[in-house]
């Protein structure tokens, strides 16, 4: 029509990691990187943007107040003094003027501007020749930090307050933006960063919200109301897609929404192969709104806890109390079936408030996990507290992440009795002979599973890092995404040789990591002797799907061609080959 500009359609190819397919108006979020994005304005959007930075500053100084109370309850004071200096930087008029009038005089949004100004405060102070002073320069680099976070922070207020079903299309989001994602209008989201292993994509898959991630470039190439096309299972996007684009999806949704539909009746049947091989689906859970989900899935307990999400989720650290609710709460939903509770799976990736160390250069080589917990002895014995006192429902068991020395383990079960005695003095009850996990997602601990197996009573092995630490493959960089292999034969290798250290040793070995839930991987692991898999409930139909359509006797015959074999094309290949002469259907619905 004469005078209509219709965009035309562009597609992209990115990381699908949580499936579905919708078409919804784009949302674009401001990209929440620590570079500051110049923006002009005009004079009259000045006080507009002063606002901005004093409802940042006040937001600032209230979070360093509570972290500060916090971390003395938790750390004690001594830890909690250096957020005095914190709360200086955030309330030095000085400082706070010189941003304002540079925002009056360049024109341009305040996170540039405050971002120099900082820069140069900092700068200075690091040159003095008096410790104190020099230090301080690392407390204004922080505090900046904080106020990037909570401009940048509005944007996802922005998000919660929309009133229309939209795509979110963001340059990142972080696992916690993800966890506070309101479902009934985000239908969706694109980022431009991430893969399928990272937290974030974990978050899309337990919310169920269709997510593409991966894919470079996608908030330049889409604008604030583009129309979006997204197939969350093949990763596909479509900005401005044609109207023959939409109606063949709308058509392929249908055919998705169908198989989903078949695949919910194997509910209440048993997770058992042809030949009446019982393999447990178990789910992994973040959030406790998950629980519901689970048996409602099919599967049957939970394999995988991941507990940090309850600090994430509350931007401040639970005490003992709130712990046991959410562990209690999660113990009777399943019982009778297990629920493994995971410790502390923290790192400079995930920090909460008061935590973080800006210093490491390597988070996920850093003071995480295992390691954090034994470096904070108060912190860690917080929480087997409040496991202990949760395991008078005696379905709950206790797993450690990221051990990679088995002193780790040693030093955790020293905990853990030292908890057990003060439990005991003070007439609490729990449960003396909780059973004890470790994750095997570190390659020296895969190695030394045997001298691990006296301390322990499961291994569950967590692929995510297992493949990451493997392979040094970053599982969260969308630029290395094509090396990250979980058939390599490293990794087909050191599930095999913890699979039978693991047998000898008379303990039990769980998949908790997304190659559990990767339909076309399951037929190997099985093969390879694992005896449960934990995935996230809405992967549990279809992975019941697979087992219930394949021999055991296959599944060996699988695992020991992939062992005999040199290649990790040509594993994927069997595996692939496997599923498509089983359960082709798991294609349509999954990448
Ligand atoms: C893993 O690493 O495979 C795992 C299950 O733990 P997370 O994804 O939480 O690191
Ligand atoms: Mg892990």
């Amino acid at each position: 029509m004469a005078g209509e500009y219709t965009k035309s359609e562009v597609a992209l190819k990115g990381i699908g990691v949580s499936p579905g397919i919708v078409v919804f108006k784009a949302l674009l979020l401001t990209p929440q990187t620590d570079k500051a994005v110049q923006r002009s304005i005009t004079p009259e959007e000045v006080p507009l943007e002063i606002v901005r930075f004093e409802e940042a500053l006040i937001s600032t100084h209230d979070q360093i107040k509570h972290i500060q109370k916090q971390v003395s309850e938790v750390l004690g004071d001594e830890h909690a003094s250096i957020f005095d200096a914190h709360i200086l930087v955030v309330d030095d008029r000085t400082f706070i003027e010189d941003v304002i009038r540079s925002i009056k005089k360049e024109l341009i949004n305040v996170e540039p501007v405050l971002q120099t100004v900082a820069n140069r405060y900092a700068d200075m102070l690091a040159q003095v020749q008096d410790s104190y002073l020099s230090e301080r320069a690392a407390d204004i680099r922080d505090v900046t930090k904080r106020i990037m976070a909570n401009l940048a922070g509005e944007s996802l207020d922005q998000m919660k307050q929309i009133k229309e079903p939209c795509v979110v299309v963001a340059h990142d989001l972080s696992p916690s933006d993800t966890a506070s994602i309101d479902k009934t209008n985000v239908k969706a989201f694109i980022t431009d960063l991430g893969s399928s292993t990272s937290h974030t994509a974990i978050m899309a898959k337990a919310l169920e919200v269709p997510a593409v991630v991966g894919l470079h470039n996608i908030t330049a190439v889409a604008s604030h109301g583009d129309t979006v096309l997204i197939d969350g299972a093949k990763g596909l996007v479509f900005v401005n897609p044609s109207e023959e684009r939409i109606e063949e999806y709308r058509i392929k949704a249908a055919g998705q929404e169908q198989i989903i539909s078949e695949l919910a009746q194997l509910r209440d049947k048993p997770p058992e192969t042809k030949d009446g091989y019982l393999v447990p689906i178990t789910a992994n859970i973040e959030l406790l709104a998950e629980l519901d989900g689970v048996d409602a899935r099919g599967a049957k307990g939970i394999g995988l806890f991941r507990t940090e999400f309850l600090f994430l989720g509350s931007k401040s650290l639970p005490g003992e109390e709130e712990q046991l609710e959410a562990y209690v709460e999660a113990a009777k939903s399943q019982d009778p079936s297990p629920v493994v509770i995971r410790t502390l799976d923290l790192g400079a990736d995930k920090l909460p408030a008061g935590f973080e160390n800006p210093d490491e250069l390597n988070p996920f080589l850093g003071d995480r996990a295992i390691r954090l917990c034994l470096s904070h002895p108060e912190l860690f014995k917080t929480q087997l507290r409040a496991i202990l006192r949760a395991s008078v429902h005696e379905n709950i068991r206790i797993m450690y992440p990221m051990v990679s020395c088995v002193q780790e383990v040693m030093d955790a079960n020293t905990l853990l009795r030292q908890c057990m005695m003060e439990l005991s003095k003070s007439g609490i009850a729990f449960n003396q002979d909780i059973q004890i996990g470790t994750m095997i997602e570190v390659p020296s601990a895969a190695l030394i599973a045997d001298i691990i197996a006296p301390h322990v009573s499961f291994f569950s092995l967590g692929t995510n890092d297992l493949i990451q630490y493997t392979m040094a493959v970053d599982r969260g960089n969308e630029n290395v995404a094509h090396l990250y292999k979980p058939t390599h034969m490293a990794i087909i290798r050191l599930i095999d040789y913890v699979v039978k250290v693991s047998q000898k040793n008379g303990l039990w070995t769980c998949v908790c990591g997304q190659m559990a839930a990767s339909p076309q991987l399951v037929p190997l692991l099985i093969g390879l002797g694992v005896d449960e898999l934990s995935v996230s409930p809405s992967q549990a139909p279809v992975i019941k799907d697979v087992i219930r359509k394949l021999y055991y006797s296959d599944a060996v015959e699988l695992a020991q061609k992939a062992l005999n074999s040199s290649s990790s094309e040509h594993v994927q290949q069997l595996c692939y080959d496997l599923i498509e002469k089983i359960a082709p259907e798991v294609f349509e619905i999954s990448g």
